[in-house]
């Protein structure tokens, strides 16, 4: 299969699952059109920075954040949401960092995460069947709106670019200076516990900070960055994705590049004399669902094409021998930093899975970066109708992935979340999982549950999953 021709559209000879059937085929093609000719949102050279620090997170020299919400919504595109949400990952990633001693490689589920694949085309509200809510990009979440109308397409992709450009400005207005870490949003944490340990990192790192300076290190603009440099997004690194879902808008975001030369490769610098090869230029990273990763399928054939750092979600369905021939598929070279793992089984099945899938990865000799994803194989029906997840599921699952890797001979490279800095009108967190330090009890969920898709962990859960990791690594 692998050895076949391969093109932007070569998926369509495919099938392909979670498909959105659009009753206006001539609307599509118009809109797919314009969204052809407009300028990528992410460029060859930062996508080929990425490979390159996600190579390193492969060795275990660097750890990898994937964070954000299950779906972003156009209504939520909001210059407190997104300053929040950056903050939080700033916040998380410091965390890591100090504990940890190992550089972070940020990756936002942001800037285009707008589908959504479900587990039926239809679905009941009150007495009415209707067709699911597929996420902005596809249909309204107001059971009237459920038609997809390719409009949306294109305004994802300009809500994606005003995402992104209010990031990269941020990111190179010194938001994400280490002198300044308050100022992403700590004031409304309430747990002095987790204030105080939050504080007891801001003070060890200005210490570090002054000494550094006084030593003739350092710059104005420290940041994560060792020596303040200049990273993608600004001063530090940080990068977009989102789950691939909607081929028809990938395609077209597509463009043929040849390898930018100037910058280290994941293989080795200098790039392969202009080779040319295919960028999907509205990310950096993309992923393929649990859902859409049929080795014969349309995902899985769009995705061995694109040059793209990628991520693969693993669930408890996916038998070992299947997880390598998937990984001879989309990476037949077995490229470093090409491929993440982005491990879901729930906290009562990873013990039946994990290791079998560590040990034939291990034999067959794949780079991979293996990923914990503890929040999609944990979710649950809470007993007023609300959708959320436990605290203590989520931990039990993170830590058993570390455990599993150590008793195998590997690593987890990383985690994936999804998290929200987001707050109520009222300036505090939202309030849809069970537990963590601030004990959310199934009584106070509905209090400001504001997801429309999957429960996020709120700022203090976040920081509290970050102390967990952090100290983790600290032994
Ligand atoms: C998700 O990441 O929001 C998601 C739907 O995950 P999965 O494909 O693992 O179910
Ligand atoms: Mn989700």
């Amino acid at each position: 299969m692998s050895s076949e021709p391969w093109a932007p559209d070569s998926w369509r000879n495919k099938p392909a699952a979670q498909d959105v059937i659009y009753p206006d085929r001539e609307k599509l093609d118009k809109v797919l059109n314009k969204i052809r000719t407009l300028p990528p949102l992410v460029t060859p050279s930062e996508i080929e920075r990425l490979r390159h620090s996600l190579a390193q997170v492969q060795r275990n020299e660097a750890f990898l954040l994937h964070a954000g919400d299950c779906a972003e919504s156009f209504d939520a595109c909001t210059q407190e949401n997104i300053s929040n949400k950056i903050g939080l990952i700033l916040s998380f990633s410091l965390i890591l960092i100090w504990g940890a001693r190992m550089p972070v490689v940020r990756i936002g589920r942001i800037a285009g995460q707008y589908a959504k694949p479900r587990s039926s085309p239809m679905e009941k509200i009150g007495d009415r069947e209707v067709t699911s809510f597929r996420g902005d990009n596809v249909n309204g979440l107001d059971p009237n709106d459920r038609t997809p109308d390719p409009e949306r397409l294109l305004s994802a992709y300009f809500h994606s670019t005003t995402t992104l450009n209010y990031v990269r400005g941020l990111l190179t207005s010194g938001f994400a200076s280490l002198h300044h870490p308050r100022d992403w949003s700590l004031s409304h944490v309430r747990s002095p516990a987790l204030r105080e340990e939050f504080e007891r990192i801001n003070e060890g790192l200005s210490d570090a900070l002054d000494f550094t300076r006084t030593i003739g290190f350092g710059s104005q603009h420290a940041s994560y960055e060792q020596g303040g440099g200049r990273g993608v997004l600004g001063e530090v690194d940080f990068y977009t994705s989102h789950e691939g879902l909607m081929l028809d808008f990938e395609e077209a975001m597509t463009r043929e590049f040849a390898i930018p030369s100037s910058i280290p490769t994941a293989e080795g610098s200098p790039a392969p004399a202009a080779r040319r090869v295919h960028y999907n230029t509205s990310a950096h990273f993309l992923w393929i669902g649990d859902r859409t990763r049929q080795l014969t399928g349309a995902h899985v054939e769009y995705f061995r094409g694109i040059r793209n750092p990628i991520g693969v979600k693993v669930g408890p369905s996916m038998e070992a021998a299947e997880l390598v021939r998937l990984l001879n598929i989309v990476n037949p070279d077995k490229e470093e930093g090409r491929v993440t793992l982005i491990t879901r089984y729930g906290a009562g099945k990873i013990e039946n899975h994990l290791a079998s899938h560590i040990t034939a990865v291990q034999q067959s000799g794949h780079p991979v970066a293996w990923i914990s994803d503890p929040m999609h194989g944990n979710t649950l029906t809470s007993s007023s109708g609300l959708k959320t997840r436990n605290f203590g599921t989520i931990i039990s699952e993170l830590t058993a992935c570390m455990r599993i890797h150590a008793e195998c001979g590997s690593r987890m490279n990383g985690v994936s979340l999804e998290f929200t800095g987001e707050l109520s009108e009222d300036g505090f967190s939202v309030t849809e999982c069970l537990g963590g330090s601030m004990e959310l009890s199934e009584e106070q969920l509905g209090l400001r549950y504001q997801s429309f898709c999957d429960p996020r962990l709120n700022f203090e859960q976040s920081l509290d999953v970050a102390f967990l990791i952090s100290n983790n690594f600290k032994k």
